[in-house]
This record gives C-alpha cells, sequence and structure tokens, in this order.
C-alpha cells in the first residue's frame, strides 16, 4: 500500500525526512514573486481586423477526483464527474504574471477562476479537485513535460526528473483499504474508528476556503511566536462529529488530547481516502541505490517555466 505521506497544497507534516524540500505550492509561488520580473502592459494595438479573431477558444473536460461528490445540492459541481475549463492564454499568464497577485497568494486561484467555464468560486473547491484542475489548466498552457530537481532524501544527491503531467490518474477511496483499516462510508460521509480511544470520527474533505484558513491561522501563530500546530488545527476542521458529539469545543479539547497512535492513524487514514490527483512517485537514487517515494513537488517552473 502506497503510503501518501505529504499533503502538497494543505501542508500536513510528513513522515518521511526533509519536508523542506517537498514544495509547497505557496513556497513556489513565494519564489516565483521574487523572481517575476515587473509585468509589462498588454501589447499596444491588439486585436486589429476583427477576421484577427475569429478563433473559438478550445476548451477541454477535466474529470474531477471528487466526482462532484461531496459538493452540497446547489452547489455548481454537485454530483458533477467532470468539468469544463479553457485552455490557458496570455491573459492567464498575465494572472500569473502578477506581483501583487503572487505576493496575495491568490494568483493560481485567479488563474483557475478565469479559465473555468462554470461560474464556481476555487474557494468552495476541494483541494484534491483543485489539484487536479491547476494540472490540467498547466498542461493546456505548457504541455505536459515539467522538469523537477529532486533531493535524494537518504543521501541528498540531486536529481533531475521530468514528470509527465498526462499520466497520473484520479484516486478515491479503495473500498478494500477502508475494511481492513476499519473505515466506514455512508451518505453522511467517512468514518474512522481509532484504535486507541476507540472513538469514531466522522471527516470531511477539505476545501480550498479551509486551506486559506489554515494558512491565516499558522501565520498568526507564528507572528505571535506561538508553535505550530498545523496538523492539530487541521484535525479540527477536517471533523464533523466524534461518536455524534457535534459540540466544537468539545472536538477541539479531543484534537488536542489525542493519543498519538490515533493522530497517526487519523492523519493516515485522510490522505489515504481523500479524493486527489496521484501525483505519488517511486524513485531510486543512482548515488546510494536507495529507494525513496514522493509527490510531485510543485517548484516555480510548473507555472513559470525557463523557455
Ligand atoms: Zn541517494
Amino acid at each position: 500500500m502506497s503510503s501518501r505521506n505529504m499533503d502538497r497544497t494543505t501542508g500536513l507534516p510528513k513522515d518521511g525526512p526533509d519536508v523542506k524540500d517537498g514544495g509547497s505550492a505557496e513556497a513556489a509561488v513565494a519564489a516565483a514573486a521574487a523572481a517575476v520580473p515587473p509585468t509589462p502592459g498588454p501589447p499596444a494595438g491588439a486585436g486589429g481586423a476583427s477576421s484577427l479573431l475569429n478563433f473559438a477558444r478550445p476548451t477541454q473536460w477535466v474529470p474531477l477526483p471528487s466526482k462532484g461528490q461531496y459538493y452540497p445540492q446547489g452547489h455548481p459541481w454537485h454530483n458533477k464527474e467532470q468539468v469544463e475549463i479553457k485552455f490557458m492564454t496570455a491573459k492567464e499568464e498575465d494572472i500569473l504574471a502578477s506581483r501583487s497577485l503572487l505576493q496575495k497568494g491568490i494568483a493560481i486561484d485567479r488563474m483557475l477562476q478565469s479559465v473555468f467555464v462554470d461560474r464556481v468560486d476555487t474557494k468552495s473547491l476541494l483541494v484534491g479537485d483543485k489539484n487536479a484542475l491547476m494540472v490540467a489548466a498547466r498542461v493546456t498552457g505548457y504541455g505536459s513535460k515539467y522538469p523537477v530537481s529532486y533531493k535524494c532524501p537518504h543521501c541528498g544527491t540531486q536529481a533531475e526528473l521530468e514528470f509527465d503531467l498526462d499520466t497520473f490518474e484520479n484516486k478515491t477511496a479503495d473500498e478494500d483499504w477502508c475494511q481492513k483499516h476499519n473505515v466506514r462510508m455512508n451518505s453522511n460521509g467517512y468514518f474512522i474508528t481509532l484504535p486507541k480511544t476507540k472513538v469514531t470520527a466522522n471527516i470531511r474533505f477539505l476545501t480550498g476556503l479551509d486551506e486559506e484558513k489554515l494558512d491565516k491561522l499558522a501565520a498568526n501563530k507564528k507572528k505571535a511566536k506561538l508553535g505550530e500546530s498545523k496538523m492539530i488545527d487541521q484535525f479540527r476542521l477536517m471533523i464533523v462529529d466524534l461518536n455524534g458529539e457535534t459540540d466544537r469545543g468539545i472536538i477541539s479539547q479531543f484534537c488536542e488530547n489525542m493519543p498519538a497512535g490515533d493522530s497517526r492513524v487519523l492523519r493516515k487514514s485522510f490522505m489515504e481516502i481523500r479524493p486527489d490527483l496521484d501525483t505519488s512517485f517511486n524513485f531510486v537514487c543512482q548515488e546510494c541505490y536507495q529507494e525513496s517515494e514522493g509527490d510531485m513537488p510543485i517548484t516555480a517552473q510548473f507555472f513559470w517555466p525557463d523557455d
């Protein structure tokens, strides 16, 4: 069973060594913000004869990892298995190159908003769906080849990898896995029974808005020089109830005091069942011959390729 041990965008701590090199989207955006030169204005006199504009902007259907299953009724993507996106154009390139958007950390969200055919708020989307859409949009703009420098976690040797973004597939909960690990699913969501306390946690998957909350919380804690509590904060958001108890104060206290064995199972189960694009990969180091496993890092090369 593969252990998807790092959440690229929500920043759940991973088990393996070397968290720093995981490469979060935020880190990539920050790096890009520093590297992007001032944006030139749009070319003067673009347009011209109307015949120049007689082309349809191509679109593409992208399968959602969630299959639209976890969106409430009334959400535009409720039960939608796939959604339509427009190919990236110069407009989206401008968004991705905007210093102010990059500094605010909202460039990728704005870019996605701009390619969606449906009117849908990026913040309402599940993190896994956003990941799949981000990769699909990148392919329409810059192709599917994505070069990455990867550091062997065992010996530190730097290797040059190239991902083919077209080869990634969506993953959802594996029924056999759930059965083996005391995870049940019904129309009210997923239920994980924790091994030490025997408490059953009903959980939900996180959205872009949740991610934003977690980022703000982490930033505020850093400012106040408080210790990090990313994992506990994430648990607080994803737990809907514990044995049917929905009181947020009680849930919060449980999250803080839960035995390590339970928190480990909760985190692992969450990673395993959440719908997402599977970007995990295996790597065998040519220097030390040891194997490692990781998730495709998002670096500046993803949306700001060199050539
Ligand atoms: Zn190595």
